[in-house]
Protein backbone atom coordinates (compact mmCIF):
# COMPACT_ATOMS: atom_id res chain seq x y z
CA UNK A 1 0.00 0.00 0.00
CA UNK A 2 1.26 3.25 -0.71
CA UNK A 3 2.24 5.98 2.21
CA UNK A 4 -0.89 8.78 1.93
CA UNK A 5 -0.53 10.32 5.03
CA UNK A 6 -1.01 13.57 5.03
CA UNK A 7 3.64 15.54 5.46
CA UNK A 8 3.15 18.58 4.70
CA UNK A 9 0.80 21.64 5.52
CA UNK A 10 0.71 25.18 4.87
CA UNK A 11 -1.06 27.80 6.48
CA UNK A 12 -1.33 31.10 4.93
CA UNK A 13 -2.15 33.98 6.97
CA UNK A 14 -1.16 35.15 10.28
CA UNK A 15 -3.98 36.57 12.55
CA UNK A 16 -5.89 34.60 14.69
CA UNK A 17 -6.79 32.00 13.17
CA UNK A 18 -3.44 30.97 11.31
CA UNK A 19 -2.11 30.89 14.83
CA UNK A 20 -4.58 29.18 16.64
CA UNK A 21 -4.50 26.57 14.04
CA UNK A 22 -0.78 26.33 13.87
CA UNK A 23 -1.13 26.04 17.62
CA UNK A 24 -3.86 23.53 17.61
CA UNK A 25 -1.97 21.23 14.70
CA UNK A 26 1.36 21.03 15.93
CA UNK A 27 0.02 20.22 19.64
CA UNK A 28 -2.25 17.55 17.54
CA UNK A 29 0.15 16.40 15.08
CA UNK A 30 3.28 15.92 16.95
CA UNK A 31 5.20 12.87 16.14
CA UNK A 32 3.92 12.49 12.97
CA UNK A 33 6.28 13.59 11.04
CA UNK A 34 3.97 16.49 9.62
CA UNK A 35 6.06 19.47 8.52
CA UNK A 36 4.01 22.77 9.47
CA UNK A 37 4.77 26.05 7.92
CA UNK A 38 2.89 28.94 8.12
CA UNK A 39 2.93 32.06 5.53
CA UNK A 40 2.25 35.50 6.73
CA UNK A 41 2.48 38.97 5.07
CA UNK A 42 4.40 41.90 6.51
CA UNK A 43 2.27 44.22 4.68
CA UNK A 44 -1.06 42.94 4.77
CA UNK A 45 -2.44 43.57 8.38
CA UNK A 46 -4.05 41.23 10.16
CA UNK A 47 -7.81 42.22 11.22
CA UNK A 48 -6.86 43.21 14.83
CA UNK A 49 -9.90 42.75 16.72
CA UNK A 50 -11.61 39.12 17.93
CA UNK A 51 -10.91 40.21 21.79
CA UNK A 52 -14.03 39.01 23.23
CA UNK A 53 -14.11 34.79 23.88
CA UNK A 54 -16.83 32.29 24.88
CA UNK A 55 -16.51 29.69 27.14
CA UNK A 56 -15.19 26.93 25.01
CA UNK A 57 -12.29 28.93 24.25
CA UNK A 58 -10.96 27.91 28.22
CA UNK A 59 -11.13 24.49 26.88
CA UNK A 60 -8.72 25.50 23.67
CA UNK A 61 -6.58 26.66 25.89
CA UNK A 62 -6.32 23.75 28.10
CA UNK A 63 -5.78 21.21 25.71
CA UNK A 64 -2.68 23.23 23.87
CA UNK A 65 -1.65 22.77 28.04
CA UNK A 66 -1.31 26.61 28.26
CA UNK A 67 -0.92 27.70 31.60
CA UNK A 68 -4.25 29.85 32.37
CA UNK A 69 -2.43 32.92 34.54
CA UNK A 70 0.78 33.00 32.60
CA UNK A 71 -1.64 33.52 29.40
CA UNK A 72 -4.03 36.10 31.21
CA UNK A 73 -0.69 38.21 32.11
CA UNK A 74 0.91 37.88 28.65
CA UNK A 75 -2.43 39.07 26.67
CA UNK A 76 -3.70 41.44 29.43
CA UNK A 77 -6.94 39.19 29.82
CA UNK A 78 -9.83 40.09 32.10
CA UNK A 79 -12.32 37.62 32.55
CA UNK A 80 -15.93 37.11 31.36
CA UNK A 81 -18.86 35.99 32.52
CA UNK A 82 -21.71 37.08 29.68
CA UNK A 83 -22.49 39.92 28.00
CA UNK A 84 -24.67 42.96 30.13
CA UNK A 85 -27.02 44.78 27.14
CA UNK A 86 -28.34 47.77 27.68
CA UNK A 87 -30.98 49.72 25.87
CA UNK A 88 -31.49 46.66 23.72
CA UNK A 89 -35.54 45.16 24.26
CA UNK A 90 -35.57 49.37 24.94
CA UNK A 91 -34.23 53.06 25.98
CA UNK A 92 -33.44 52.40 29.33
CA UNK A 93 -34.00 48.62 29.98
CA UNK A 94 -31.04 46.45 30.82
CA UNK A 95 -30.80 42.62 30.85
CA UNK A 96 -27.73 40.35 31.18
CA UNK A 97 -26.85 36.80 28.95
CA UNK A 98 -25.03 35.07 31.54
CA UNK A 99 -22.63 32.07 31.10
CA UNK A 100 -23.47 28.75 32.58
CA UNK A 101 -26.10 26.41 33.03
CA UNK A 102 -29.64 26.60 34.35
CA UNK A 103 -30.53 25.98 37.82
CA UNK A 104 -30.65 22.35 38.52
CA UNK A 105 -34.37 20.11 37.44
CA UNK A 106 -36.51 19.30 40.61
CA UNK A 107 -37.40 15.66 39.69
CA UNK A 108 -37.88 15.43 36.06
CA UNK A 109 -38.55 19.09 35.75
CA UNK A 110 -36.47 21.28 34.37
CA UNK A 111 -35.54 24.60 36.24
CA UNK A 112 -36.70 26.74 33.47
CA UNK A 113 -40.11 25.14 33.75
CA UNK A 114 -40.62 26.04 37.56
CA UNK A 115 -39.24 29.22 37.28
CA UNK A 116 -41.04 29.94 34.47
CA UNK A 117 -44.36 29.27 36.33
CA UNK A 118 -43.57 30.98 39.67
CA UNK A 119 -41.78 34.21 36.97
CA UNK A 120 -45.21 34.51 35.38
CA UNK A 121 -46.92 34.73 38.44
CA UNK A 122 -44.98 37.26 39.97
CA UNK A 123 -43.18 35.12 42.47
CA UNK A 124 -39.88 34.47 41.50
CA UNK A 125 -36.86 36.77 41.69
CA UNK A 126 -35.26 37.99 37.66
CA UNK A 127 -33.52 34.90 36.08
CA UNK A 128 -29.97 36.44 36.84
CA UNK A 129 -30.51 36.12 40.16
CA UNK A 130 -30.55 32.17 39.75
CA UNK A 131 -27.44 32.50 38.06
CA UNK A 132 -23.84 32.62 39.57
CA UNK A 133 -22.17 34.17 36.41
CA UNK A 134 -24.82 36.71 36.29
CA UNK A 135 -25.04 37.67 39.97
CA UNK A 136 -21.02 38.13 40.42
CA UNK A 137 -20.71 39.76 36.79
CA UNK A 138 -22.71 42.86 37.69
CA UNK A 139 -21.40 42.80 41.48
CA UNK A 140 -17.88 42.89 39.75
CA UNK A 141 -16.74 39.84 41.51
CA UNK A 142 -14.69 36.72 40.40
CA UNK A 143 -12.92 33.55 41.03
CA UNK A 144 -12.24 30.65 38.77
CA UNK A 145 -14.34 27.58 39.51
CA UNK A 146 -13.01 26.24 43.45
CA UNK A 147 -13.75 22.81 44.85
CA UNK A 148 -16.82 23.55 47.14
CA UNK A 149 -18.99 20.46 47.00
CA UNK A 150 -22.64 21.58 46.04
CA UNK A 151 -22.21 25.05 45.86
CA UNK A 152 -22.57 26.57 42.02
CA UNK A 153 -18.52 28.21 42.76
CA UNK A 154 -17.41 24.63 41.76
CA UNK A 155 -18.56 24.96 38.11
CA UNK A 156 -18.29 28.84 37.73
CA UNK A 157 -18.07 29.44 33.95
CA UNK A 158 -16.04 31.81 32.27
CA UNK A 159 -14.14 33.14 29.12
CA UNK A 160 -11.72 35.82 28.70
CA UNK A 161 -11.91 39.22 26.96
CA UNK A 162 -7.59 39.44 25.55
CA UNK A 163 -5.69 41.71 22.78
CA UNK A 164 -6.36 39.85 19.99
CA UNK A 165 -2.70 40.89 18.83
CA UNK A 166 -0.93 39.91 22.01
CA UNK A 167 -3.09 36.73 21.67
CA UNK A 168 -1.51 35.71 18.11
CA UNK A 169 1.82 36.65 19.18
CA UNK A 170 1.57 34.48 22.08
CA UNK A 171 0.20 31.09 20.26
CA UNK A 172 3.31 32.18 17.87
CA UNK A 173 5.77 31.45 20.38
CA UNK A 174 3.72 28.71 21.48
CA UNK A 175 3.43 26.87 17.79
CA UNK A 176 7.08 27.89 16.57
CA UNK A 177 8.25 26.03 20.06
CA UNK A 178 6.69 23.17 18.37
CA UNK A 179 8.19 23.39 15.19
CA UNK A 180 5.83 25.41 12.85
CA UNK A 181 8.19 27.04 10.76
CA UNK A 182 6.94 30.56 10.04
CA UNK A 183 7.70 32.72 6.39
CA UNK A 184 7.19 36.16 6.12
CA UNK A 185 6.07 37.12 2.37
CA UNK A 186 2.99 38.14 0.30
CA UNK A 187 1.51 35.24 -1.68
CA UNK A 188 1.26 36.46 -4.98
CA UNK A 189 0.36 33.60 -7.30
CA UNK A 190 -1.18 29.54 -6.48
CA UNK A 191 -0.71 26.56 -8.72
CA UNK A 192 -3.44 24.42 -9.21
CA UNK A 193 -3.05 20.84 -10.20
CA UNK A 194 -4.01 20.55 -13.90
CA UNK A 195 -5.71 16.68 -13.25
CA UNK A 196 -7.28 17.49 -9.54
CA UNK A 197 -7.72 21.33 -8.96
CA UNK A 198 -6.32 21.14 -6.13
CA UNK A 199 -4.05 23.49 -4.54
CA UNK A 200 -0.15 22.73 -5.33
CA UNK A 201 1.78 25.19 -4.52
CA UNK A 202 1.95 28.43 -3.51
CA UNK A 203 4.28 31.60 -4.69
CA UNK A 204 5.75 34.62 -2.47
CA UNK A 205 6.34 38.19 -3.73
CA UNK A 206 10.21 36.57 -3.65
CA UNK A 207 9.14 33.98 -6.30
CA UNK A 208 9.95 31.20 -3.54
CA UNK A 209 7.39 28.37 -4.13
CA UNK A 210 5.80 27.04 -1.43
CA UNK A 211 4.41 23.51 -1.72
CA UNK A 212 1.79 21.30 0.26
CA UNK A 213 -0.44 18.43 0.79
CA UNK A 214 -2.90 20.10 2.47
CA UNK A 215 -3.60 24.00 2.72
CA UNK A 216 -5.50 25.88 5.47
CA UNK A 217 -6.64 29.57 4.42
CA UNK A 218 -6.34 31.95 7.05
CA UNK A 219 -6.05 34.70 4.84
CA UNK A 220 -8.91 36.97 6.16
CA UNK A 221 -12.56 37.81 3.98
CA UNK A 222 -10.53 37.83 1.04
CA UNK A 223 -9.95 34.04 0.93
CA UNK A 224 -7.21 33.71 -1.30
CA UNK A 225 -7.25 30.15 -1.29
CA UNK A 226 -10.61 28.84 -1.01
CA UNK A 227 -12.14 31.67 -2.99
CA UNK A 228 -9.67 33.86 -4.92
CA UNK A 229 -8.23 30.47 -6.57
CA UNK A 230 -10.73 27.67 -6.06
CA UNK A 231 -13.96 29.79 -6.69
CA UNK A 232 -16.01 28.11 -3.76
CA UNK A 233 -18.63 30.99 -3.60
CA UNK A 234 -20.21 32.59 -0.49
CA UNK A 235 -23.10 32.74 1.09
CA UNK A 236 -24.45 36.47 1.80
CA UNK A 237 -26.74 36.51 4.95
CA UNK A 238 -27.32 40.16 5.08
CA UNK A 239 -31.02 39.27 4.37
CA UNK A 240 -31.07 38.01 7.78
CA UNK A 241 -28.06 40.13 10.01
CA UNK A 242 -28.37 43.68 9.23
CA UNK A 243 -25.03 45.26 9.51
CA UNK A 244 -21.91 45.45 7.61
CA UNK A 245 -19.46 47.93 9.00
CA UNK A 246 -17.32 48.58 12.55
CA UNK A 247 -15.81 51.49 13.50
CA UNK A 248 -13.09 50.41 16.21
CA UNK A 249 -11.11 52.29 18.49
CA UNK A 250 -9.40 52.13 21.68
CA UNK A 251 -9.79 53.85 25.78
CA UNK A 252 -8.12 53.98 28.31
CA UNK A 253 -8.99 51.55 30.71
CA UNK A 254 -11.34 51.79 33.70
CA UNK A 255 -10.11 51.77 37.19
CA UNK A 256 -11.83 48.08 37.62
CA UNK A 257 -12.62 46.59 34.50
CA UNK A 258 -16.08 44.58 34.64
CA UNK A 259 -15.59 41.02 34.30
CA UNK A 260 -18.57 41.33 31.30
CA UNK A 261 -18.78 42.93 27.65
CA UNK A 262 -21.65 45.69 27.61
CA UNK A 263 -23.48 45.74 24.41
CA UNK A 264 -25.16 49.05 23.99
CA UNK A 265 -28.14 49.40 21.38
CA UNK A 266 -27.87 52.28 19.02
CA UNK A 267 -29.85 54.16 16.26
CA UNK A 268 -28.16 51.82 13.37
CA UNK A 269 -26.42 48.83 15.18
CA UNK A 270 -24.78 48.83 18.67
CA UNK A 271 -21.82 49.46 20.33
CA UNK A 272 -19.29 46.95 22.29
CA UNK A 273 -17.10 47.89 25.45
CA UNK A 274 -14.42 44.81 26.19
CA UNK A 275 -12.21 45.65 29.11
CA UNK A 276 -9.03 44.70 28.85
CA UNK A 277 -6.36 45.23 31.88
CA UNK A 278 -4.49 48.07 30.04
CA UNK A 279 -7.44 49.27 27.73
CA UNK A 280 -10.84 49.21 26.42
CA UNK A 281 -11.69 47.94 23.70
CA UNK A 282 -14.71 49.65 21.78
CA UNK A 283 -16.52 49.33 18.21
CA UNK A 284 -20.00 50.72 16.78
CA UNK A 285 -21.19 47.90 14.51
CA UNK A 286 -23.85 49.49 12.30
CA UNK A 287 -25.62 48.74 9.06
CA UNK A 288 -24.32 51.38 6.22
CA UNK A 289 -27.94 51.55 4.76
CA UNK A 290 -29.57 53.26 8.02
CA UNK A 291 -26.21 55.40 9.12
CA UNK A 292 -23.19 57.37 6.97
CA UNK A 293 -19.50 56.77 8.57
CA UNK A 294 -19.29 60.02 9.67
CA UNK A 295 -22.31 59.96 12.01
CA UNK A 296 -21.20 56.85 13.28
CA UNK A 297 -17.73 57.41 14.13
CA UNK A 298 -19.07 60.86 15.71
CA UNK A 299 -21.68 58.82 17.75
CA UNK A 300 -18.78 56.09 18.48
CA UNK A 301 -16.38 58.92 19.73
CA UNK A 302 -19.44 60.63 22.17
CA UNK A 303 -19.88 57.31 23.83
CA UNK A 304 -16.08 55.98 25.07
CA UNK A 305 -15.89 55.67 28.28
CA UNK A 306 -12.19 57.19 28.61
CA UNK A 307 -10.05 59.10 26.79
CA UNK A 308 -9.66 57.62 22.99
CA UNK A 309 -6.30 55.62 22.55
CA UNK A 310 -6.83 55.08 18.87
CA UNK A 311 -8.10 56.59 15.45
CA UNK A 312 -10.98 54.78 15.01
CA UNK A 313 -10.72 52.36 12.27
CA UNK A 314 -13.82 50.87 9.70
CA UNK A 315 -13.83 47.09 9.00
CA UNK A 316 -16.31 46.02 6.39
CA UNK A 317 -18.02 43.19 6.34
CA UNK A 318 -20.62 40.80 4.53
CA UNK A 319 -22.37 38.37 6.76
CA UNK A 320 -22.19 34.97 5.28
CA UNK A 321 -20.06 31.95 5.10
CA UNK A 322 -18.50 30.26 2.02
CA UNK A 323 -20.55 27.91 0.63
CA UNK A 324 -17.61 25.00 1.70
CA UNK A 325 -15.30 25.67 4.47
CA UNK A 326 -13.08 22.26 3.49
CA UNK A 327 -12.73 22.16 -0.62
CA UNK A 328 -10.37 19.58 -2.25
CA UNK A 329 -6.94 20.09 0.18
CA UNK A 330 -8.08 23.42 1.29
CA UNK A 331 -9.35 24.22 4.49
CA UNK A 332 -10.68 27.75 5.41
CA UNK A 333 -10.83 28.76 8.94
CA UNK A 334 -11.72 32.28 10.44
CA UNK A 335 -12.73 34.99 8.41
CA UNK A 336 -12.55 33.52 5.13
CA UNK A 337 -14.43 30.62 6.34
CA UNK A 338 -17.16 33.38 6.65
CA UNK A 339 -18.53 35.91 9.54
CA UNK A 340 -21.66 35.77 10.56
CA UNK A 341 -20.90 39.51 13.27
CA UNK A 342 -19.56 40.09 16.33
CA UNK A 343 -22.51 40.30 18.81
CA UNK A 344 -21.87 37.10 21.47
CA UNK A 345 -18.15 37.08 20.04
CA UNK A 346 -18.65 33.42 18.29
CA UNK A 347 -15.70 34.04 15.70
CA UNK A 348 -13.13 32.68 17.33
CA UNK A 349 -15.22 29.96 18.66
CA UNK A 350 -16.05 28.82 14.92
CA UNK A 351 -12.43 28.73 14.40
CA UNK A 352 -11.39 26.27 17.30
CA UNK A 353 -14.08 24.22 15.98
CA UNK A 354 -12.96 24.13 12.40
CA UNK A 355 -9.74 22.90 14.14
CA UNK A 356 -11.51 20.24 16.16
CA UNK A 357 -13.45 18.83 13.48
CA UNK A 358 -10.25 19.22 10.93
CA UNK A 359 -8.79 16.78 13.32
CA UNK A 360 -11.56 14.82 13.46
CA UNK A 361 -11.80 14.53 9.95
CA UNK A 362 -7.93 14.64 9.21
CA UNK A 363 -7.46 13.43 5.95
CA UNK A 364 -4.62 11.72 3.77
CA UNK A 365 -3.79 12.47 0.41
CA UNK A 366 -6.63 11.02 -1.05
CA UNK A 367 -9.05 13.94 0.37
CA UNK A 368 -11.91 11.34 0.61
CA UNK A 369 -15.29 13.16 0.06
CA UNK A 370 -17.11 11.98 2.87
CA UNK A 371 -15.00 13.32 5.54
CA UNK A 372 -15.18 16.56 3.26
CA UNK A 373 -18.96 16.36 3.09
CA UNK A 374 -19.12 15.96 7.18
CA UNK A 375 -17.22 18.55 7.76
CA UNK A 376 -18.81 20.84 6.04
CA UNK A 377 -21.76 20.03 7.34
CA UNK A 378 -20.77 20.23 10.69
CA UNK A 379 -19.61 23.73 10.35
CA UNK A 380 -22.59 24.93 8.13
CA UNK A 381 -24.62 23.65 11.24
CA UNK A 382 -22.75 25.62 13.38
CA UNK A 383 -22.63 28.43 11.54
CA UNK A 384 -26.48 28.34 11.15
CA UNK A 385 -27.25 27.90 15.04
CA UNK A 386 -25.41 31.02 15.57
CA UNK A 387 -27.42 33.11 12.91
CA UNK A 388 -30.62 31.98 14.46
CA UNK A 389 -29.10 33.17 17.91
CA UNK A 390 -27.87 36.39 16.75
CA UNK A 391 -31.25 36.81 14.09
CA UNK A 392 -33.02 36.44 17.74
CA UNK A 393 -31.71 39.54 19.33
CA UNK A 394 -32.17 41.58 16.14
CA UNK A 395 -36.00 40.59 15.46
CA UNK A 396 -37.39 40.73 18.93
CA UNK A 397 -37.56 44.44 20.33
CA UNK A 398 -39.44 47.06 21.12
CA UNK A 399 -36.81 49.93 20.06
CA UNK A 400 -38.02 52.07 16.89
CA UNK A 401 -36.54 54.21 14.10
CA UNK A 402 -35.76 52.56 10.80
CA UNK A 403 -33.15 50.10 11.58
CA UNK A 404 -34.67 48.61 14.04
CA UNK A 405 -38.13 48.93 12.56
CA UNK A 406 -35.72 47.43 9.74
CA UNK A 407 -34.68 44.66 11.91
CA UNK A 408 -38.33 43.56 13.22
CA UNK A 409 -39.55 42.76 9.36
CA UNK A 410 -36.91 40.82 8.82
CA UNK A 411 -37.80 37.35 7.99
CA UNK A 412 -37.21 34.62 10.64
CA UNK A 413 -35.37 31.19 9.29
CA UNK A 414 -38.00 28.41 9.91
CA UNK A 415 -35.87 26.98 12.52
CA UNK A 416 -35.86 30.50 14.87
CA UNK A 417 -39.55 30.40 14.20
CA UNK A 418 -39.69 27.10 15.50
CA UNK A 419 -37.74 27.64 18.50
CA UNK A 420 -39.61 31.09 19.45
CA UNK A 421 -43.53 29.48 18.98
CA UNK A 422 -42.09 26.52 21.14
CA UNK A 423 -40.94 28.72 23.87
CA UNK A 424 -43.97 31.04 23.68
CA UNK A 425 -46.65 27.90 24.07
CA UNK A 426 -45.32 26.51 27.07
CA UNK A 427 -41.88 28.06 27.64
CA UNK A 428 -39.97 25.23 26.59
CA UNK A 429 -36.37 25.80 25.05
CA UNK A 430 -35.37 23.82 21.72
CA UNK A 431 -32.00 22.21 21.86
CA UNK A 432 -30.33 20.09 19.37
CA UNK A 433 -27.93 17.53 20.49
CA UNK A 434 -24.30 19.29 20.74
CA UNK A 435 -25.38 22.90 20.12
CA UNK A 436 -23.09 25.53 21.26
CA UNK A 437 -25.30 27.80 22.99
CA UNK A 438 -27.39 26.03 25.93
CA UNK A 439 -30.82 26.28 27.52
CA UNK A 440 -29.71 29.38 30.04
CA UNK A 441 -28.57 31.73 26.55
CA UNK A 442 -31.88 31.26 25.09
CA UNK A 443 -33.82 31.60 28.23
CA UNK A 444 -31.71 34.86 28.96
CA UNK A 445 -32.45 36.31 25.83
CA UNK A 446 -35.53 35.86 25.01
CA UNK A 447 -36.88 36.72 28.70
CA UNK A 448 -34.63 39.85 28.02
CA UNK A 449 -36.04 40.60 25.09
CA UNK A 450 -39.78 40.45 26.23
CA UNK A 451 -40.49 37.16 24.62
CA UNK A 452 -42.82 35.27 27.15
CA UNK A 453 -44.74 32.14 27.50
CA UNK A 454 -48.35 32.22 27.08
CA UNK A 455 -48.64 29.09 29.48
CA UNK A 456 -45.89 27.49 31.62
CA UNK A 457 -45.47 23.42 31.08
CA UNK A 458 -48.20 21.58 32.33
CA UNK A 459 -46.45 19.28 34.26
CA UNK A 460 -45.09 21.88 37.05
CA UNK A 461 -48.37 21.54 38.13
CA UNK A 462 -47.06 17.82 39.93
CA UNK A 463 -44.96 19.95 42.03
CA UNK A 464 -46.26 21.95 45.47
CA UNK A 465 -45.65 25.90 44.63
CA UNK A 466 -44.58 25.52 48.03
CA UNK A 467 -42.06 23.22 47.16
CA UNK A 468 -40.75 25.52 43.84
CA UNK A 469 -40.50 28.82 46.37
CA UNK A 470 -38.22 26.61 48.80
CA UNK A 471 -36.47 25.58 46.21
CA UNK A 472 -36.44 29.04 44.01
CA UNK A 473 -35.27 30.78 47.88
CA UNK A 474 -32.36 28.05 48.51
CA UNK A 475 -30.82 28.85 44.58
CA UNK A 476 -30.88 32.29 45.09
CA UNK A 477 -29.79 32.50 48.51
CA UNK A 478 -26.77 29.97 48.51
CA UNK A 479 -25.29 32.17 45.05
CA UNK A 480 -26.13 35.25 46.96
CA UNK A 481 -23.36 33.60 49.50
CA UNK A 482 -21.68 32.45 47.23
CA UNK A 483 -20.64 35.99 45.23
CA UNK A 484 -20.36 37.47 48.98
CA UNK A 485 -17.65 35.00 49.07
CA UNK A 486 -15.70 35.70 46.26
CA UNK A 487 -13.11 38.30 45.35
CA UNK A 488 -13.52 41.63 43.40
CA UNK A 489 -12.85 40.39 39.48
CA UNK A 490 -10.03 43.25 39.48
CA UNK A 491 -8.62 42.53 43.07
CA UNK A 492 -8.33 38.33 41.59
CA UNK A 493 -6.55 39.27 38.42
CA UNK A 494 -4.00 41.16 40.30
CA UNK A 495 -3.20 38.27 42.70
CA UNK A 496 -2.82 35.87 40.48
CA UNK A 497 -0.38 38.53 38.45
CA UNK A 498 1.41 38.07 41.50
CA UNK A 499 1.46 34.91 41.79
C1 LIG B 1 -15.58 44.00 13.70
C2 LIG B 1 -15.24 42.63 14.13
C3 LIG B 1 -15.31 42.30 15.48
C4 LIG B 1 -15.03 41.00 15.89
N1 LIG B 1 -15.14 40.67 17.21
C5 LIG B 1 -14.97 39.40 17.59
C6 LIG B 1 -15.11 39.02 18.95
O1 LIG B 1 -15.31 39.84 19.83
N2 LIG B 1 -14.93 37.72 19.26
C7 LIG B 1 -14.66 36.78 18.32
O2 LIG B 1 -14.58 35.60 18.68
N3 LIG B 1 -14.48 37.11 17.04
C8 LIG B 1 -14.64 38.39 16.65
N4 LIG B 1 -14.45 38.73 15.35
C9 LIG B 1 -13.93 37.73 14.43
C10 LIG B 1 -12.42 37.69 14.58
O3 LIG B 1 -11.89 38.95 14.41
C11 LIG B 1 -11.81 36.81 13.59
O4 LIG B 1 -12.41 35.57 13.74
C12 LIG B 1 -10.32 36.68 13.84
O5 LIG B 1 -9.71 37.93 13.94
C13 LIG B 1 -9.68 35.88 12.79
O6 LIG B 1 -9.23 36.65 11.74
P1 LIG B 1 -8.40 35.90 10.64
O7 LIG B 1 -7.17 35.36 11.25
O8 LIG B 1 -9.30 34.97 9.93
O9 LIG B 1 -8.07 37.05 9.59
P2 LIG B 1 -7.08 38.31 9.67
O10 LIG B 1 -6.88 38.83 11.03
O11 LIG B 1 -7.58 39.24 8.62
O12 LIG B 1 -5.68 37.72 9.22
C14 LIG B 1 -5.38 37.46 7.86
C15 LIG B 1 -3.92 37.09 7.72
O13 LIG B 1 -3.68 36.73 6.37
C16 LIG B 1 -2.53 37.41 5.93
N5 LIG B 1 -2.61 37.60 4.47
C17 LIG B 1 -3.62 38.14 3.77
N6 LIG B 1 -3.32 38.13 2.47
C18 LIG B 1 -2.09 37.58 2.37
C19 LIG B 1 -1.21 37.33 1.29
N7 LIG B 1 -1.52 37.65 0.03
N8 LIG B 1 -0.03 36.74 1.55
C20 LIG B 1 0.33 36.41 2.82
N9 LIG B 1 -0.47 36.63 3.87
C21 LIG B 1 -1.65 37.22 3.64
C22 LIG B 1 -2.53 38.73 6.68
O14 LIG B 1 -1.25 39.34 6.71
C23 LIG B 1 -2.96 38.22 8.05
O15 LIG B 1 -1.83 37.69 8.73
C24 LIG B 1 -14.68 40.03 14.94
C25 LIG B 1 -14.56 40.37 13.59
C26 LIG B 1 -14.85 41.66 13.18
C27 LIG B 1 -14.73 42.00 11.72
Amino acid sequence: MTDRRIRNIVIVGGGTAGWMAAAGLSKALHGLGVQIRLIESATIATMGVGEATIPPIMDFIRQLGIAEDELVREVEATYKLGIGYRDWTRPGHFYFHPFGPTGPGLGSIPFQAYWLKMFLAGEAAPLGDYSIQAMAALRGRFTRPVHAPNTPLNKITYALHFDASRFARYLRGFAEARGVLRMVGDVRHISLCPRTGSVESVTLASGESVAGDLFIDCSGFRGLLIEEALETGYEDWSKWLPCDRALVAHSEPAAVPDPYTLVTARDAGWQWRIPLQHRNGNGYVYSSAFIAEESARATLLANLDGRRLSEPNTLRFTPGRRRKAWSRNVVALGLSAGFLEPLEATGIYLIQRGIAMLLRFFPDRDFATADIERYNRVLESEFSRVRDFLLLHYSQTERTGPFWDHCRAIPLTDSLLERIELFQSHGRILREDAELFPVMSWLSVMIGQNILPRRYDPLVDGLEPQQIRAKLDELRSGIERCVEAMPGHWDYIQTRRAS
